[in-house]
């Protein structure tokens, strides 16, 4: 993986070693330019995202904030690279942006108390929970709207733990230049600690895996009329002392208007 500085060796990512014990040049970390990195994790293991988890966001979208995390799963399949495209289903008309602060996991573990969680992880990084709304409202589980193929960039850098203070960072995500979300990682209702503390109560952390903490308000759902990405916007999530992870949109035409599906998912609920 990148850290911005130059690359290291990723949790579960053997390959630069084997590269090196080879005899083979490992790769220049020089900039080349405008390069295309592709996903940060490219054998990720798992994608535990967070919902509510700004007061804020909750609340725009209609919600109660919670005292108990709310959490969801993302498929490997959904992950995509700085750069990348977004592509809008041809069965939906409401596409959302989230930016998110994001962790990988360095150090395995269960049942990690929060005043030891920061030791296990790796390093932080900027995340776009792309989110297919009428998807994910249309019925009790919100699976598909989640898992649309390439909805989550992840990227382009990753700051390591020891080099980032998760705290007080601000984070901002611009369509098309303009802001749209604007929030610090001090307004977490459930902190970086809290999340590893609860995940990890059910479900052993391995390294590589990663946890999406949650988008502040601003989402496009949340906006009167609603803001969905249209096929030309540019999206950028900014987080203060990482980086900034940019994807255009474009229409995916590999799927039908007409799809039994998506009439049902866009009808009334
Ligand atoms: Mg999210």
């Amino acid at each position: 993986v990148n850290t911005g500085s130059g690359w290291v060796e990723a949790p579960g990512e053997p390959r630069l070693r084997e590269v090196a014990a080879s005899g083979l040049e490992v790769p220049d970390a020089e900039p080349i330019g405008h390069p295309q990195f592709g996903p940060l994790l490219d054998h990720p293991g798992k994608l535990i995202c967070v919902w509510r988890n700004y007061g804020e966001h909750a609340r725009e979208l209609g919600n109660p904030e919670s005292a108990w995390p709310e959490t969801f799963l993302r498929l490997p399949s959904t992950l995509i690279g700085p750069g990348d495209e977004i592509r809008v289903p041809a069965v939906s008309t409401q596409v959302d942006y989230e930016g998110e602060l994001a962790l990988v996991i360095g150090k395995g573990g269960r049942h990690i108390p929060a005043s030891r969680a920061e030791q296990h992880v790796f390093g932080y990084t900027i995340a776009n929970d792309v989110t297919v709304r009428d998807w994910q409202w249309r019925g009790q589980q919100f699976t598909p709207g989640k898992n649309f193929d390439g909805t989550l960039p992840v990227g382009p850098d990753l700051v390591t733990a020891d080099e980032l203070d998760w705290r007080g960072l601000r984070l901002e995500t611009r369509l098309n230049g303009e802001t749209v979300q604007s929030a610090t990682t001090d307004q977490l209702i459930f902190d970086v600690p809290a999340l590893i503390e609860f995940i990890s109560s059910w479900t052993t952390l391995e390294p590589g895996d990663l946890i999406l903490t949650g988008t502040p308000a601003g989402v496009g759902a949340g906006r009167k009329p609603p803001l969905w990405l249209k096929p030309g916007d540019v999206v950028e999530v900014e987080i203060e002392g990482i980086g900034s992870l940019r994807n255009p949109v474009v229409r995916d035409e590999r799927a039908v208007a007409t799809d039994r599906w998506s009439q049902i998912a866009g009808s009334e609920r």
